[in-house]
């Protein structure tokens, strides 16, 4: 089913089922900010309802989930569930177990991936929007009018304005769009917090980051003044005691040098598996390369994992950069 506020709102009133929020895997400001938002929104309407993630949030986001219960795949065991996945294009990408998905009643998926293809029962796909926090503001705002209640309080304007601010890169990205100052404007109205995520968002970096992004930097390479890449492995992840889901913010150096259309960040995961993050500038559709090896996300951010050794995967990748800088331009 197709694009249906409407409907979603029906269901979620109606639905004496429990409901299981989550979203995709590498969690950012976007899927917490999300999944928690509608997480207090079920509780507030008196849903059974359980946030579930098989993976863990960055340190930037901890104080989000400070007083929250998030749940382990194994640790659910539940009759009839219906699963709300926010912020997840691809079905495969949800960060819940597969026995889970299998045996949900229904799925609403609530989503802005260019790569999103309706897996859900309902659907509330919009690629334009800044971020699936923009979306279920908007859901809100409908459910709140058509119930004629209150739903948002000061905790889901502040997880919502978390992923504003991360999707949309403190709105700079050109996702940001007159409704997402709008939608700012509302939510600072309503309580968020913007000063305290501000701070713990962007300015908590632990001293050892700025350790891993001085050898990050130094393994920039930038190939015909338009492709730039920086790659972190294991090692680097080790020496500087960083974890994995710690090192966002890096990717945007690349595509931040003049001239560059495409940033690449390569980050191994193990031996073999390498998280590649994509950023363009002006033209290069980075969703479709993403794609191409069985990822996806928007027209000028995207990723995808490529299961090689950190040298093959860069010459891959780099190889699919050059190909679609070729197409994209000359389209
Ligand atoms: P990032 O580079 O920050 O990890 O991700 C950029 C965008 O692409 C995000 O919207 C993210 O959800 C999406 N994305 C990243 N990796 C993958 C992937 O492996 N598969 C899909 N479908 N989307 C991805
Ligand atoms: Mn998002």
């Amino acid at each position: 089913m197709k694009n249906n506020i409407e409907s979603i709102i029906k269901y979620l009133k109606g639905s004496n089922d429990d409901f299981i929020v989550t979203s995709h895997i590498s969690p950012d400001g976007d899927n917490i900010g999300s999944t928690l938002a509608m997480y207090y929104t079920l509780n507030k309407l008196g849903k059974n309802v359980y946030h579930v993630l098989d993976d863990n949030p960055p340190q930037n986001l901890k104080f989000l989930v400070e007083n929250m219960n998030i749940l382990k795949s194994e640790e659910v065991n539940l009759d009839s569930y219906n699963i709300i996945a926010l912020d997840c294009g691809d079905k495969n990408r949800m960060c819940i177990s597969q026995k889970l998905i299998d045996n949900a009643k229904k799925i609403i998926c609530i989503d802005h991936h260019a790569s999103n293809d309706y897996y859900g029962d309902f659907n509330y796909i919009d690629t334009e929007a800044s971020s699936t926090c923009e979306l279920v503001y908007n859901l809100l705002i409908e459910y709140e009018k058509k119930e004629n209640i209150n739903i948002i309080d000061e905790d889901i304007a502040t997880c919502l304005y978390t992923g504003l601010v991360t999707d949309t890169g403190n709105f700079v990205y050109s996702n940001t769009h007159p409704s997402s100052f709008e939608m700012a404007k509302e939510l600072l109205s309503k309580g968020a917090k913007k000063d305290t995520i501000i701070q713990k968002v962007f300015q908590s970096n632990p001293y050892n980051y700025y350790k891993l992004l001085g050898e990050a930097l130094n393994t920039l390479d930038v190939v015909d003044g338009k492709i730039a890449s920086i790659t972190i492995t294991k090692e680097m992840l080790k020496r500087n005691v960083i974890s994995f889901n710690d090192v966002d913010g890096i990717t945007p150096y690349t595509r931040d040098i003049e001239g560059v259309e495409v940033g690449i960040l390569l980050k191994e995961k193990k031996e073999n598996e390498v998280k590649i993050s994509l950023r363009s500038k002006n033209y290069v559709d980075v969703s479709k390369i993403a794609k191409s090896f069985n990822g996806g996300g928007h027209i000028r951010a995207a990723g995808c994992t490529i299961y090689s050794s950190i040298e093959d995967a860069k010459k891959k990748i780099v190889e699919a950069v050059v190909k679609a800088i070729q197409g994209d331009k000359n389209e």
